[in-house]
């Protein structure tokens, strides 16, 4: 037997109606808040990521599925979706419309970690963009938008916490003030926090070992050493999300795994999926289309995990909606009658009712075990007298009763039905 690749997961079909729900719910809240969808390529050239996200995070070091094609190009497996739609916004000259631009996306996600539950190779990121103004009035509409799909879904018991890593210069004198701070625990941090002082003392306070977490503790904080600006920029977020009501802390140690990020950043945390419990992470990251070449534009986003939104889910004990079942089920009493519930299962579903028929020539009384197991809402037997008399009994499953309808009005009667059920 072949095996599915460590650290990916297939979605089989009892389970799918978990996921319509959730991106379902995604595209609805993106309605609502004006934002329309963007896809792009599962693979980039390597050099979008090397530079969109960053060679001292672990995304780029460690983490990404890299390979050369045919044609002898380092192409990557999306680690993260950002860096691609900022690569399409400047290549597209999306620039050139009027601003913002809002686009979200749902993507299938790569990154070569550790499988542990929350953690895959292969997971799915909802993800939102804003794209065209610095305003935090931009920041704090899209956080908004992660807490509305939230709520939506009955997640309730996450806690939003926001920080400002500031802009360039802010971000100058603080690393200053960090590796001033780490020389003297230097030989107690893990290889890769010994790295990152000289390359990007910023990304220590993001580790995840114990011994560094315990140094990080006492680490110079961030807000102390902000300019005004960005300040004033903080706090026009913070009043803004009072004002839809949405309640945050401020945590100072938060700095968010990717190069690209600047002034806004915040993460929904759960305290019951365990040490993997960021479910949405994002912030501004106004630095990076002119990364990518592009002209410069401010822009905020997040990144939510799908596959740590139904692990909340499941903690929480909220149960997802089933899908419309079956509504009827056709069986054919004898092999002469097969050719006209073909045609009118066929009539039934081109007027929108959901109809299935047999394909294992079963007697009459194992598909109606079969029409029970599969939750069929109804289920007709057509034999010659149903023919000749072109009427049909229609059985209701849930309650063993019986209706005689003309086999004219049949799709006007399961309508009506279908409509009941939903
Ligand atoms: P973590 O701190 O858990 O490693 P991250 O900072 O690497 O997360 P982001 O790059 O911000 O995560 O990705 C956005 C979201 O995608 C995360 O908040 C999380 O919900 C989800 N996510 C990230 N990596 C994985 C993974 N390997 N498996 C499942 N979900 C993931
Ligand atoms: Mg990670």
């Amino acid at each position: 037997m072949i095996n599915i690749p460590k650290g990916t997961k297939d979605v089989l079909p009892c389970d799918s109606y978990k996921w319509h729900y959730i991106e379902n719910n995604a595209k609805e809240v993106a309605k609502l808040f004006n934002v329309k969808e963007i896809r792009t390529p599962v693979f980039e050239h390597t050099e979008v990521f090397l530079r969109g996200v960053g060679d001292t995070t672990d995304i780029v070091n460690k983490e990404m599925y890299t390979f050369l094609d045919k044609g002898n190009r380092s192409i990557t497996l999306k680690p993260e979706g950002t860096a691609g739609v900022a690569r399409s916004f400047i290549e597209n000259g999306l620039a050139n419309n009027p601003q913002p631009t809002k686009m979200y996306y749902i993507t299938p996600v790569f990154r070569y970690e550790r499988p542990q539950a929350g953690r895959l190779r292969e997971h799915h990121q909802f993800g939102v963009e804003f794209y065209g103004s610095e305003e935090a009035s931009l920041d704090a509409e899209l956080i908004c938008l992660a807490k509305t799909l939230l709520n939506r879904l009955k997640i309730n018991d996450l806690v939003l916490n926001i920080n400002s890593i500031g802009c360039k210069e802010c971000r100058g004198k603080y690393n200053e003030a960090l590796k001033e701070y780490y020389r003297e625990y230097l030989n107690d941090m893990c290889p890769t926090c010994k790295e990152r002082f000289e390359k990007n003392p910023l990304r220590i306070l993001d580790c995840k070992e114990e011994k560094c977490t315990l140094i990080n503790e006492k680490a110079p904080v961030i807000l102390d050493y902000i300019c005004d600006s960005c300040k004033s920029h903080f706090e026009k977020l913070q009043e803004l999300l009072k004002v839809q009501d949405i309640d945050f802390k401020i945590n100072p140690r938060i700095v968010r795994g990717l190069d690209y990020y600047s002034k806004t950043v915040f993460e929904f945390v759960s305290f019951t999926i365990g040490a993997k419990g960021t479910v949405c992470g994002g912030g501004r990251y106004d630095g990076l289309v002119s990364l990518l070449q592009g002209k410069d534009t401010p822009a905020v986003g997040f990144g939510m995990g799908i596959e740590r939104v139904m692990l909340q889910m499941e903690a929480s004990n909220i149960i997802i909606p089933k899908e419309d079942d079956l509504t009827v089920y056709i069986i054919n009493a004898d092999e002469n009658s097969f050719s006209v519930c073909v045609n009118l299962c066929n009539s039934l579903r081109l007027n929108g009712i959901t109809a299935d028929i047999d394909h294992l020539k079963r007697s009459v009384k194992s598909n109606f075990k079969y029409a029970n197991k599969i939750e069929a809402k109804f289920v007709i037997v057509i034999g010659e007298e149903e023919i000749k008399n072109k009427k049909v009994k229609i059985k209701n499953m849930s309650n063993s009763t019986e209706e005689e309808v003309e086999l004219d009005s049949l799709i006007k009667y399961l309508m009506e039905k279908q409509g009941e059920l939903k």
